[in-house]
């Protein structure tokens, strides 16, 4: 039976030192994921006093539940960007989330943190014909906007995605994997080193000016930032603006030698597909199939749907590396993420003293530490924020009329939509798809 356990190896709460009584620092920080370490970590560094609060251990969020792949990209893709910004703005989006991962592995190195970061690339794919058209058209809009993107066919293809299901794909680099768990912690530790005050197993229940308020205790400071991302609208911020939704992954059990490099080996590529719910693969340090993916729910609905959707990704699995067929899966998983309705993060002040870094719609992980260090320096007062779309205090409220009913409705037909078109004969797609790229 699979554990509901990510590969990552978690904290307990025994060890935390969580707040008690009233303390006092020039920013608190509310969350300790990838945005709000990021945020404590550059503050300290220039010797600010801050003091960050986490309900858990850093990391139980989403960071903690992710597939641990960093790569450039926000919003609704390369494509979508230029259409609704132009060159000049999409290109400097883009710049931003190419520094992100840079920033990370430059992080890790500087700090000495261990956390399996393997520099390589991400391999965006498709599956269908038509897939192929919009990643080829998608690569020849990245190398337009600066930004190295190969196109991936034949042998390549195969040996960086590790299965034949694909029929081509673009390649970006930079990118990396992490284990996001030692990321966090590592980061944590560099923050407290350099003088950050890290509270864990301290909730937050209310936000006023200037005061962060906690179960047993209480932050007092000059600026308060926010960034428990899908947990923002529970305390009571930015509701509307940002939307909870649940994304699944799994594990499978340590892979045979042979099989595993059959599978392209420990460090190659992460690789995320073209459907409309995609779904995104790596390999895990210790030889092990992670995958992630398929439908998302606003929340788990029951354990019959839960099972449901397990046993989807694991047929996934199996359809993409039918050699592993029956997979072993050893643990199974779901995490929060936020979405914002037009699909850009938040990232300023959305009261006078109150900062937010919230909506990364699957992006967070290198986004989510540029923008905070990003953040740490404006509020430090080194330099403004950056005029990029996602810096903001506000982001368009999801209309009302988008109730649950018609959120499920269009998951469902997208869905119906992805399936149908994947249907395609591995052969007649793959020659379909080296017309696109001839
Ligand atoms: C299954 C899955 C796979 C993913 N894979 C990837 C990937 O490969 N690459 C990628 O870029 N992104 C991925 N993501 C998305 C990514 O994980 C998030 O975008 C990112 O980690 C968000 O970071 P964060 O710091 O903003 O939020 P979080 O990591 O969610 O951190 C928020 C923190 O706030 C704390 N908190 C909440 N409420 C309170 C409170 N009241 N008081 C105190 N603390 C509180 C929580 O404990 C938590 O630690 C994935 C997400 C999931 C779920």
């Amino acid at each position: 039976m699979a554990s509901e356990q990510s590969p990552w190896d978690r904290e307990d709460l025994t060890t935390a030192t969580p707040l008690l009584g009233v303390t006092r620092a020039q920013v608190a920080v509310v969350g300790g994921g990838i945005a709000g370490l990021s945020v404590a970590y550059h503050l300290a560094r220039a010797g600010v006093d801050v003091a960050l609060v986490d309900a858990g251990r850093v990391g139980d969020g989403a960071t903690g539940r992710s597939t641990g792949m960093l790569g450039p990209g926000v919003g609704d893709g390369v494509l979508a960007l230029r259409r609704r910004f132009g060159d000049g703005v999409a290109r400097e989006m883009l710049q931003a989330t190419v520094e992100a991962v840079d920033l990370v592995r430059d992080l890790a190195q500087a700090e000495g943190i261990a956390c399996d970061l393997v520099p390589g690339g991400q391999v965006h794919a498709a599956l269908t014909p038509a897939h192929a058209r919009r990643r080829w058209q998608e690569a020849q809009a990245w190398r337009a906007l600066g930004v190295d993107a190969g196109w991936l066919d034949g042998p390549a293809l195969r040996q960086a995605t590790g299965s034949d299901a694909y029929v081509g794909g673009l390649r970006l680099e930079p990118a990396a994997l992490v284990d996001p768990v030692r990321l966090c912690r590592g980061l944590r530790d560099a923050a407290v080193r350099r003088g950050a005050r890290v509270h864990e197993a301290t909730r937050v229940v209310r936000l006023e000016a200037g005061r962060v308020i906690t179960a047993q205790g209480e932050v007092r400071a000059r600026d308060v930032v926010v960034a428990t991302n899908a947990f923002t609208p529970a305390l009571g911020l930015l509701p509307g603006q940002v939307v909870l939704l649940h994304a699944r992954a799994l594990v499978s059990a340590p892979l045979p030698a042979d099989a595993l490099a059959a599978l392209g080996g420990v460090g190659r590529d992460a690789v995320i597909d073209a459907r409309s719910f995609f779904h995104y693969h790596r390999l895990t340090p210790d030889g092990r199939l992670l995958l992630g993916g398929a439908t998302l729910r606003r929340r788990p609905r029951d354990a019959a749907d839960d099972a449901r959707a397990w046993a989807r990704l694991t047929r996934e699995a199996e359809a993409l590396f039918p050699a592993l067929a029956p997979l072993r899966v050893e643990g199974r998983w779901s995490g929060p993420l936020a979405f914002t309705w037009d699909r850009l993060p938040l990232v300023g002040q959305v009261a006078p003293g109150l900062h937010a870094l919230v909506g990364w719609c699957g992006h967070g992980l290198a986004l989510g530490a540029w923008s905070g260090a990003r953040l740490a320096s404006a509020l430090g007062g080194h330099a403004p924020l950056p005029a990029l779309p996602w810096i903001r205090g506000r982001a368009p409220a999801v209309p009302p009329a988008i109730g649950r009913a018609a959120v499920a409705a269009m998951s469902t037909a997208l869905d119906v939509a992805d399936r149908a078109t994947c249907a395609w004969p591995r052969a007649v797609a793959r020659s379909c798809a080296q017309e696109v790229a001839a």
